[in-house]
């Protein structure tokens, strides 16, 4: 898998789709990386194609470090400031061992690319492509993009890389939905009710 530097974007979205799978953020769910399968079913339905993966599937110790790095990634979005963000995402870099190389691509244009420099774990690999697309967003696109979801009954957070940088909601179709908030302010009525 190439980790280009100047491509954020699905990298943010895949940063977004991973911590949200954490048993902290949609509690009825429980933890959505639930198995080996979740996990290549979510790095699938992202387009995510690990080097990591082309002659072995997700095992369960593959599972226990992506939930580590799950951790990891939501305590950078979570990140009080811009330079906390930069230091944390530093750190998760700084324990897989790679290089920043120029690449040319295709014969073509040259492009700026985080390349291992041994066989990486697939925790690691997706540390390489989270940790600088969350670097290229904050350049790119600032800090106010780092955000937590407006769902009164969400725990999520997200990194909009929308156009207009206006985006609301960690999972749109599950925290937009206005019935789970309607559910969620009669519930707190009939609790206060007693
Ligand atoms: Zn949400």
């Amino acid at each position: 898998m190439q980790v280009t530097l100047d491509d954020y974007s699905q990298g943010a979205i895949f940063a977004t789709e991973l911590v949200n799978t954490s048993p902290r953020v949609w509690v009825i769910a429980g933890d959505m990386l639930s198995g080996p399968q979740a996990l290549k079913t979510l790095l699938d339905n992202n387009n995510v194609h690990p080097d990591a993966l082309v002659h072995d599937l997700v095992d369960g110790s593959d599972l226990e470090q992506v939930r580590a790095l799950r951790e990891a990634v939501r305590e950078i979005l979570d990140a009080p400031s811009p330079s906390d963000l930069v230091d944390l995402t530093r750190r998760a870099l700084s324990t897989v061992p790679h290089h920043v190389e120029l690449v040319q691509q295709e014969g073509r244009s040259w492009r700026w690319n985080a390349v291992p420099d041994n066989a990486l774990s697939l925790a690691d690999e997706l540390a390489l492509f989270i940790g600088y697309a969350l670097l290229g967003t904050l350049r790119t696109l600032g800090f106010e993009r780092f955000r937590p979801c407006s769902s009164p009954t969400c725990n999520g957070v997200f990194v909009d890389t929308s156009r207009g940088g206006r985006r609301r909601y960690c999972m749109p179709e599950l925290c937009g939905n206005r019935i789970n908030v309607a559910n969620h302010r009669q519930r707190k009525q009939n609790l206060g009710d007693h």
